[in-house]
């Protein structure tokens, strides 16, 4: 919350456009989430984010919660409209737009691993899947996986979705992959690095996504640039999940390149 780069974003992209409206980041105890809430429309709120961990705790206080993030059992941006509460997941997005960019409509049918299952891993996960990715999902607790793999297989028609548990994960599972994606917290500073088996074995033809995001980059996607994959850094999927979230506020598209040169200019 106070290393959040989402403030400088979105004060940015305001000012670029003209907009008369203010970016704050306020702190929030988990046992103040419903109140913090309800008190949104009462306090003249466009909107907000939510941010770790309350992404999932915000869902009963809304009035409505968009069929994706209710999908994730995740609401990442709410809109205030007209008193009331409406929830959406822009993470979803965020993945989404950042792998068009970068790879078209290449993805489909193509093989992909997902490390991770939790609430960024839904997201991305739900992003992968309907860009069409033959996906499969590695999370360190094999239950959060199978029941990761279950909700894509019901909830996107024709998705071929499976899991394995991190401990089987093995050089030949990542080369075999199109495009890997990182969606735990590993590679963040003061956390353990992503497994070997996946950075070391990255190669020219592969896409790498690493949905977190550090001021010096991760060992991930350095490891992935030096063997000349196509990287996709977590700094991008927050530009692009907060170019989301500014267009459901304000109804205008958002200005992707100063909102790109705020988060290099801290
Ligand atoms: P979360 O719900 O707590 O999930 C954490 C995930 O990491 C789980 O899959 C967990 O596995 C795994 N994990 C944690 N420590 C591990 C370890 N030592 N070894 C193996 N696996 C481990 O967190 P989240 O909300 O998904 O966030 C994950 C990351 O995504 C954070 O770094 C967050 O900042 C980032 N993020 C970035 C964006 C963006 O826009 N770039 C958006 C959202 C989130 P288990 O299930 O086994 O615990």
């Amino acid at each position: 919350m106070a290393h959040s780069l989402s403030p400088a974003i979105h004060n940015a992209a305001f000012e670029a456009l003209g907009l008369d409206m203010a970016y704050v980041p306020l702190p929030v105890r988990a046992e103040d989430v419903g109140a913090a809430i309800k008190g949104l429309a009462a306090l003249g709120f466009r909107g907000a984010n939510v941010t770790i961990p309350h992404k999932g705790a915000v869902l009963p206080y809304l009035d409505r919660v968009d069929g994706d993030a209710a999908l994730v059992e995740a609401v990442n941006t709410i809109v205030v409209d007209g008193g009331e509460l409406l929830g959406y997941n822009t993470d979803i997005e965020g993945v989404r737009a950042a792998l068009v960019d970068a790879c078209g409509d290449s993805l489909r049918g193509a093989p992909g691993l997902l490390l991770g299952a939790g609430g960024a891993a839904r997201a991305a996960a739900l992003a992968l899947a309907r860009l069409g990715v033959d996906l499969t999902v590695v999370n360190r607790t094999a239950a959060a996986a199978e029941r990761l793999t279950a909700l894509m297989s019901a909830a996107v028609p024709g998705c071929v979705c499976r899991c394995l548990p991190l401990a089987e994960l093995t050089v030949a599972h990542v080369a075999a992959q199109s495009v890997l994606v990182n969606a735990t917290s590993l590679g963040m500073d003061g956390e353990s690095k992503v497994p070997e088996p996946l950075t070391d074995t990255v190669t020219a033809g592969q896409v790498v996504v690493d949905v977190v995001y550090t001021y010096c980059g991760t060992d991930l996607l350095a490891q992935a640039r030096t063997r000349g994959a196509t990287v996709i850094g977590g700094l991008e999927v927050l530009v692009r999940q907060a170019a989301a979230a500014f267009e459901l506020w304000t109804g205008r598209s958002a200005p992707l390149e100063v909102m790109r040169d705020a988060t290099r200019q801290r």
